[in-house]
Order: structure tokens, then C-alpha cells, then sequence
């Protein structure tokens, strides 16, 4: 059992769905009729093509029952029938008649199933469009036959209630489409339910807005298949009669009413979605699902006779009062609706009210009239037919009966918005998730993006800062190249100025030059005057040898005369003598003095040479500053000028090569001597004659002395003139000069001398034997003039040189001397000294190495150096002084070491620290391997180094 749930109403106006015009939607209820042109094309409206839609009415004709067979013609029929033109034909008597019109006529031979077709069939509610099937005729004449007859038995004899279910069971689908009954009993204005018998006065209820009527007391039972159906009506049939019986009344005397309701589903869109508002229309699906709800009415009345007729009293007096009511009001209502009436007295009783959608509402209605043939109830047979004459009039507006199936909705849209919410959270979730992605890498874009600008910061720092230092740098070199040019400049003017001055010095040069060739000249001159002179001082001495004799012989005159003359004589005589003599000695005295004077000028001239010279040497160096100078400031400058000066300066040094006055260099041999110099003296040479100069040696004059030791000094230097000077006595005059001279030129030029002889290896014999070595042994000793401590270490080292004198220059002293000279601690000196000790090793290792003694001069044995001292001496002074110093000492070691009787000397001396020294650091390869050779080769040596 359930009840109808109130229901929003879509109604579609129209007569089928999808065909014809719509008419204006009217609400249900009170209406009035259609306008005249729909009634007077009533044929038309029943199609379902039409919105108006007209009562129908049928005319049934129940057969002779057996009382009015029985009777024969005291009833005869008062009806006759013409189903052809669907008339009915009303005899009054046998002379008056009425015809009457219906919509169909059914005789007495009408079967259940044809009724059914032709009246309730074409009200089917399966379109969707409420319907009513209602029978109205006086008692007996076949209504409940017509509707309710159940024909369980016979199926022939089912009425249209039957019939109706049947239909619809078998069109509809149990799927989606629902159908259900209420049955009810209108009885003294009271709904009883006769499904429900327990359930009286059931109130009829009415939508205000809409005007649907409803009882929702009723029970309402769905069915579900035609066997269900039959149940339901038979205890609604058994309801009824057991209610009649009750109330001690027949089935006639109340109306039955059997209400099926059809739910179909159905899927309209567009057009429906358009009727519902706005807001409505936005949360309405477009394929909103649809129910058709109609209604099928199958009104079984009770009997239409008049009360008087019915010789009912008491009770049923009340009862034929409260039938007639609902009849009389249905009358009523029939009339005013079929003379378009203002007022419809619709709620003038509960059939009415309940009737209310059947007659002028929105349903399809039929109406059967059943009659009897008999004409004893003519009068209740003609008012009957008369009502449906006036209910044929009354036009009813059909309407679609389509609501939206809010239910099917509301669980649709509960199962969407369940999707969308899990949808939704879903979407949130990964949102969510997405969010936190984005979070994080946004986070770390920005991380990444503070780095980037710190880092760009930083790079823009230090981009910065070379800018700042670039400009700050381009700025110095612009400054610098400024200077720079001003430089330049300053440059070319000092080089323009230098060129100048250089081109000065050079004419200044050829001044010199010229200058230093007049005095050439002019000491040639001098020097010439000179040999005159000297020859005239020998010419004069010649005189003065020759008064001497002539003194001499005067003197032995006088003697002779002393004791043979008288005294006056001798007065006469001595005083012509002292006469003689003074002159003499004027003449001597004026000789002296002119060559005083010469000599003071020759020494003037030889001064002014050599200021002459150094002024020239001054101005070479000058020369040669500048040139560096230029050289230096063209290498500064442009390469440009790198040629030029090379030509200028090549220029300026071909002027070079004016000597320096030493006689001997540091490493002991003779300079070469300056040609101009070189050319005066052996001019000398050639115009005086050695033996002359070696005379001068002998002079008195020491002045004379000292320049003859000099050019002799000179003339030892040339190779050509060492042996003669020697062979002419020269030798002999110089050590004799050594000798007896306290002067300390003369020792030094003397010394400076022999040591040039020395060079000569057959002059080194001869200085040897004439005790040359012990001579400059004793000037050694005496002096401590570097310069003459030089020349004599010299010409000791040059005398080293020779082996076989090796035994007699110690003998001599010469090695103690040459060692003792160390004393000055001048480098010159020292020079020598090393140079000597040198030589004299490299001849001992050499006589070694060669296997050849001489027992003259040498011994076998150590070193004789070593019993002086030597080894002592170089072991402590062996990495001191100058370079070639300590060369010639390392040579010396070498030298040494190579003689295996020195061998235990070195090594108690040290020395052989200073060897292995030697072979490893000594920047000269040969010494080094001459060193390496010595360890080497000697066991002793070897065993010391390890
Ligand atoms: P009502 O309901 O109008 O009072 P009923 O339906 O009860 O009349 O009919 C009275 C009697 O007439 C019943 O016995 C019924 O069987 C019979 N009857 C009515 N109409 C016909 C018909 N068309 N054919 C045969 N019998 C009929
Ligand atoms: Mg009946």
C-alpha cells in the first residue's frame, strides 16, 4: 500500500505529444466550455488531434430481462434504436416519438468487449492524459454490468474495469512504468474505501494551486499483474456487497468509484527544461527525467430514478436525498456546463467535487448511458437520455499529465553530486599535491634565484672592480703614453743633442787628433833635440875627458912645475888652471843645466802627451758614454734608430786603440805597445843606439837613469829586442841597477824590465845565473810598493815557468820571496803570486808526466813548493780573490795532486777537501776534469773521499 506523493504538475497542453497546435495552458478545475466552434465540431475532438475534447456519450440498450419477457406488450419498447445514424428513438406513444443523437448507439446484442473498444478504450490513460469512464442510468439497466462485471469465468462478460487494467497491464513496462488502484464507495456523502473498509468519510482534498484533487486517506495498492487485479477488484466487489448489506442498502444505491493510477516514465527535454524558472532551469538537467502521472476514473453511479419512484421511506428517504444530491448536483453541473454557465456548482457534493477533472476539467471522458427497453420507465429512460444529451455539450481541456520524476532526479543528482564531491576532493587532493610541487620547486626556483643573484651580485662586484681597475689602468697608460711621448720627445731632443755633441767630440777628436800629432811632432822634434843633445853631452863629456887628460897633464905639469917653476909661474898657472877650470865647470855646469832643461821639457812634453793621452782616453770614454748612452736610449726608443747609431757608433770606435802606459798586464805578458809610443822609442833605439841607452843605465843622473830604465823597460817588451839586450850588456845593467839602486822607480821600471826578459825562455837561464831571482827576492823584501811588489812577482812567476831553474829559484829564495809578496794583500800581486805558483806546479807535473828527471835541476820527490809552504797557502787561500786568482790556484791543486808524492802533503794540509771541491764547483770544465782525474787516479785519494 502507499499514497500518492503530491506532485508537481507539468502539464502539456495539447492532445498528443509532439502533434497539433497547444492551446493556452488554463488551469484545471472550473472551466468553462470550450468556445462554439469547438463544440460544434465534436467528431473532431476525440481524435486526440485537438485540445478540446468533448464528452462522448453512448447510448446502451440492456437486453428484455425475464419479468418484461414475461410481460409481453403491456411493455413494449419504448426504444428504438439506429445504430447507423448513431440515433435513438423515443416513442412516447405510437404517435410521438424524439430521435436523438449520440455519439454511439449499442443495442441490446452489444458485446463487453466492443463497449470497451468504441467507449473506454480511445480514454486511455497510457498517453498520458487522465481519463473517465462513467456509466449513468436508472437502476437495473446494466451499469454495473457494463463496468464492474468481473467475468472471472467468462471472459466475454468483463466489464471495462477489467478490460481497463487488462489493457494497461499488458502496454506497460514493469520496469519503468507503475500502476496502482483505489477503490471507493460514495454512500450518504461519505468515501468509504473498499480496499479498506475500516476507512470511512475519507476527505477529498483539493490543491489550492492547482486544483488536482486528491484523497489521501484512500488506499492505493499497485498491481502488478491482471491476476493481482482480479483480487483486488473481488475484495473491492466483496467490500461493496458486504457494506450494502450492512446498511441493509443495494450496490444501486451508491456510487462506485475505481481510480487507476498510471505512472509511466518518459524523456522530454527541451521543452519542458523551458517551463521551469531560471534557478531552476541552471540545476535541471537537459535530460531531465520525466513520469507521466494519469488518472483513469471508472465511475460506476448509482441509479438515476426518481426518489418517488423508488417507494423507499424513513431512511431511505435521506438516503434517496443524499443520492440525489450528488446526482441532482451532477445534473447540475452537467447543464451549466453545457449552457456555458458562470457558476458550476462543482462543490455542491463530494461526486461532484471527485468529478471535478472528468466534466469541464482536463480529462477524457466518456460517459455510457445504459437504459431499458421497457416503456414503463419511459419518463426515467427520457430524463436519462436527456442528461446525456446536455453532458454531450460539456467540453473538457485534456492535459498532458508529465511531471518531473524527482525522485529518479534527485537520486541522479545525488549519485552526480556524490562524482563531483569524490570528484572534487580528488581534484583537491592532487591541487593539494600539485600545490605543495609547486610550493617546492617555486621555493627552490627562489633559492636557486637568490644564489643566481648573489652570484650575479658578486660577478657584478668584481665586473665591477676590473672596470674600476681597467679605467683606472687605462687612465695610467693614457697618462703613461703621455709621458711616454713626452719622453719621446725629450728623447729626440737629447739624441738630436747628443748627435750634436757627438759630432763636437768628433771635430773636438780631429782637433785632438791633429793636436796629438803636433805634439807627436813636437816630442819627435824634442826627442831629436834630445839625441843632439845627448850627443853633444857626449861629445861634451868627450871634452870633458879630454880636459880631464888635458887637466890631468896640467896638473902633472904643475907638479912638475911645482918643483922646476917659480911660484909665480904657479900662481900664474893655477890661477889659469882654476880660470880653466870654472870655465870648465860654467861649460859643465851650462850643459847641465840645458839638459836639466830639455829633460824638464822632454818630461813637460812627455807629460803633456800623456795628459794629451788621457784627455783623449777621457774623451773616447765619453765618446763611448755617449755612445752607450745613445745606444741606450735608442733601445729605449724606437727600433728605428737602432741602425743609425750602430753606423755612428761603429764610427766613433774606429778612432779607438791610444794605449794605456803599463808596461806589464796582470796576467805577466807585455801589452802591446802603443804604436806612436812603440815608433818613438825604437826611434830612440834607432837614432841613440842601445848600447847608448844601456849606458844612460849607468848615468848619474838619476832623472837620466830612470827614463833610460824605462825605454829599455819599454824595449824588453818587444820580443825581437829581449835576447839583444841582454847579449849588449843590458841584463847586467839592470840587475846591477836592482842591485845598487835605493830608488823606487828604478826598482820598480828595473823589475818591470827583467820580468820582460824573463818571458824569453833563453834570457830565464841567464837572469838565473847572474842571481836575478835572489836580486828581486831582496826588492821583495824591501818594499811594499804594490806596484813594484807586481813587477817583481811577475818576473818571479815568468821564471816559474822554466823546470830547470824549478831547483835553483828556491835555492834563491825566489819561492819564499814570490810567497812572502803575499803580505801586501794586493790583488795585482796576488795575481802574480798564483800565476808563479801555477806555472811551477804545471812544469813539475809536467817533468812527471813526461818521466823526465834532471838531477841538475830537479829531483825526484814532493813539490818544492810544498817545502816552502806553497800547499799551506793555497789550502787556506785557495776560494779567495779574483777569478783567474782562483783558476790559477786550482790549477795549481790539480797540478800538484797529479805527483803521487805530494799525495800525503794534501791530505794532511787538507787540500784534498779542497780537490774534491775543485772537481765539482770549478766553473771550468778542464780544471774539473783535471781534478776529478787526480782522485781518480790515486787509491790514497779515494780512500780520503769515502
Ligand atoms: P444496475 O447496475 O443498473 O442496477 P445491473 O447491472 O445490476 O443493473 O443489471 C440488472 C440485471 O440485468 C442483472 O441481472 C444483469 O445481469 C442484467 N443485465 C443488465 N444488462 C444486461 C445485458 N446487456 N445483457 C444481459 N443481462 C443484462
Ligand atoms: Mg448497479
Amino acid at each position: 500500500m502507499a499514497t500518492a506523493a503530491p506532485a508537481r504538475s507539468v502539464e502539456r497542453h495539447g492532445a498528443t505529444r509532439g502533434g497539433g497546435a497547444r492551446s493556452k495552458s488554463v488551469a484545471p478545475g472550473l472551466r468553462r466550455p470550450a468556445p462554439t466552434p469547438a463544440r460544434a465540431r465534436p467528431a473532431a475532438n476525440h481524435d486526440g488531434s485537438s485540445d478540446s475534447c468533448r464528452v462522448r456519450v453512448a447510448i446502451r440498450l440492456r437486453p428484455k430481462n425475464a419479468e418484461e419477457l414475461a410481460h409481453g406488450d403491456d411493455f413494449d419498447s419504448c426504444v428504438e434504436l439506429q445504430p447507423e445514424s448513431k440515433r435513438l428513438k423515443l416513442k412516447k406513444n405510437n404517435w410521438s416519438s424524439e430521435s436523438y443523437k449520440f455519439d454511439e448507439v449499442f443495442s441490446e446484442n452489444a458485446s463487453q468487449k466492443r463497449i470497451y473498444e468504441v467507449v473506454a478504450q480511445p480514454v486511455s490513460v497510457l498517453e498520458g492524459y487522465n481519463g473517465t469512464v462513467m456509466a449513468y442510468g436508472q437502476t437495473g439497466t446494466g451499469k454495473t454490468y457494463t463496468v464492474g462485471r468481473l467475468g472471472k469465468d467468462d471472459p466475454s462478460e468483463r466489464g471495462i474495469m477489467v478490460r481497463a487494467l487488462e489493457h494497461i497491464l499488458s502496454s506497460m513496462s514493469f520496469e519503468t512504468d507503475r500502476v496502482a488502484i483505489s477503490y471507493l464507495q460514495l454512500y450518504l456523502e461519505s468515501v468509504q474505501d473498499l480496499l479498506a473498509p475500516e476507512k470511512t468519510n475519507i476527505p477529498i482534498v483539493e490543491d489550492p494551486k492547482t486544483g488536482e484533487v486528491s484523497l489521501p486517506g484512500a488506499a492505493i495498492v499497485e498491481i502488478k499483474d491482471l491476476e493481482h487485479a482480479f483480487q483486488i477488484l473481488e475484495i473491492g466487489e466483496a467490500n461493496r456487497h458486504a457494506a450494502n448489506t450492512k446498511m441493509n442498502t443495494e450496490s444501486s444505491r451508491s456510487h462506485a468509484i475505481l481510480t487507476i493510477h498510471l505512472q509511466r516514465s518518459s524523456r522530454i527535454k527541451e521543452e519542458t527544461s523551458s517551463s521551469f524558472s531560471n534557478d531552476v532551469q541552471d540545476i535541471v538537467p537537459d535530460d531531465l527525467p520525466l513520469v507521466l502521472k494519469s488518472k483513469l476514473l471508472i465511475v460506476d453511479l448509482a441509479g438515476s430514478e426518481r426518489i418517488d419512484k423508488s417507494g423507499s421511506e424513513g431512511h431511505m428517504i435521506e438516503e434517496a436525498k443524499f443520492i440525489n444530491l450528488s446526482l441532482t448536483s451532477l445534473g447540475k453541473c452537467i447543464n451549466a456546463l453545457a449552457e456555458n454557465s458562470p457558476h458550476i456548482p462543482i462543490r455542491d457534493s463530494k461526486l461532484t467535487r471527485m468529478l471535478r477533472d472528468s466534466f469541464g476539467g482536463t480529462a477524457r471522458t466518456s460517459l455510457i448511458v445504459t437504459i431499458g427497453p421497457s416503456a414503463r420507465h419511459y419518463s426515467e429512460t427520457s430524463s436519462t437520455i436527456m442528461f446525456g444529451q446536455r453532458a454531450m455539450k460539456v467540453v473538457n481541456t485534456i492535459k498532458l499529465k508529465e511531471e518531473v520524476d524527482f525522485e529518479i532526479l534527485y537520486k541522479k543528482m545525488e549519485r552526480e553530486v556524490d562524482q563531483l564531491t569524490s570528484e572534487l576532493e580528488r581534484q583537491q587532493k592532487l591541487r593539494q599535491s600539485e600545490k605543495m610541487l609547486w610550493n617546492k620547486k617555486l621555493e627552490e626556483y627562489e633559492m636557486s634565484f637568490r644564489d643566481l643573484k648573489k652570484t650575479s651580485n658578486m660577478q657584478i662586484e668584481t665586473l665591477e672592480n676590473e672596470k674600476h681597475q681597467l679605467e683606472s689602468a687605462v687612465r695610467k697608460l693614457a697618462h703613461d703614453l703621455a709621458e711616454e711621448k713626452g719622453q719621446k720627445t725629450l728623447l729626440y731632443e737629447q739624441i738630436t743633442h747628443v748627435e750634436k755633441l757627438l759630432n763636437e767630440t768628433k771635430q773636438q777628436q780631429l782637433e785632438n787628433l791633429s793636436r796629438t800629432k803636433i805634439l807627436d811632432d813636437t816630442s819627435k822634434q824634442h826627442e831629436k833635440e834630445t839625441g843632439e843633445l845627448l850627443r853633444q853631452l857626449e861629445e861634451e863629456r868627450r871634452c870633458s875627458a879630454s880636459y880631464k887628460d888635458r887637466l890631468s897633464v896640467l896638473e902633472r905639469q904643475l907638479c912638475d912645475a911645482q918643483s922646476s917653476f917659480q911660484e909665480s909661474n904657479v900662481r900664474a898657472l893655477e890661477a889659469e888652471l882654476s880660470k880653466a877650470n870654472e870655465e870648465f865647470t860654467s861649460q859643465v855646469q851650462s850643459l847641465k843645466e840645458k839638459i836639466s832643461k830639455l829633460v824638464s821639457e822632454k818630461e813637460l812634453i812627455y807629460d803633456e802627451l800623456k795628459s794629451t793621452k788621457e784627455k783623449v782616453q777621457q774623451e773616447i770614454r765619453q765618446r763611448q758614454d755617449l755612445e752607450d748612452q745613445i745606444l741606450r736610449l735608442k733601445q729605449s726608443g724606437s727600433d728605428n734608430f737602432v741602425e743609425e747609431s750602430k753606423t755612428s757608433f761603429g764610427m766613433v770606435r774606429s778612432g779607438s786603440g791610444l794605449g794605456n802606459a803599463s808596461y806589464l798586464s796582470k796576467s805577466g805578458k807585455l801589452r802591446e805597445v802603443p804604436s806612436s809610443q812603440r815608433g818613438t822609442i825604437s826611434k830612440i833605439f834607432e837614432e841613440v843606439g842601445l848600447s847608448n841607452v844601456l849606458a844612460l843605465l849607468k848615468s848619474e843622473d838619476l832623472d837620466v837613469q830612470i827614463h833610460a830604465v824605462k825605454v829599455v823597460a819599454n824595449l824588453a817588451a818587444e820580443d825581437i829586442n829581449q835576447e839583444r839586450i841582454v847579449e849588449e850588456g843590458g841584463l847586467d845593467a839592470l840587475l846591477s841597477l836592482l842591485e845598487t839602486s835605493e830608488n823606487t822607480t828604478i826598482h820598480r821600471v828595473t823589475a818591470g824590465a827583467v820580468a820582460n826578459l824573463a818571458m824569453n825562455g833563453s834570457n830565464q837561464g841567464m837572469i838565473m845565473n847572474k842571481g836575478g831571482a835572489r836580486l828581486l827576492a831582496n826588492v821583495a823584501s824591501k818594499t811594499d810598493d804594490p806596484q813594484t811588489l807586481r813587477m817583481v812577482a811577475g818576473a818571479i812567476a815568468n821564471l816559474c815557468g822554466n823546470e830547470k831553474l824549478h831547483f835553483m829559484l828556491k835555492q834563491d829564495g825566489g819561492i819564499k820571496a814570490l810567497l812572502g809578496m803575499f803580505r801586501t794583500g794586493h790583488n795585482d800581486v796576488i795575481a802574480q803570486i798564483a800565476r808563479g805558483i801555477a806555472n811551477f806546479a804545471k812544469c813539475e807535473s809536467r817533468v812527471i808526466s813526461q818521466g823526465m828527471y834532471f838531477s841538475i835541476w830537479h829531483r825526484k820527490g814532493k813539490s818544492l813548493l810544498i817545502e816552502d809552504g806553497v800547499l799551506t797557502w793555497m789550502v787556506a787561500n785557495s776560494n779567495r780573490f779574483s777569478a783567474s786568482t782562483r783558476r790559477h790556484i786550482e790549477l795549481a791543486f790539480c797540478h800538484l795532486a797529479q805527483n803521487e808524492d805530494n799525495t800525503c802533503d794534501i791530505i794532511a794540509s787538507g787540500g784534498i777537501k779542497e780537490l774534491l771541491r775543485i772537481s765539482r764547483e770549478s766553473p771550468r770544465e778542464d780544471t774539473r776534469n783535471l781534478a776529478r782525474k787526480a782522485l781518480d787516479s790515486n787509491p790514497a785519494f779515494l780512500k780520503e773521499v769515502q
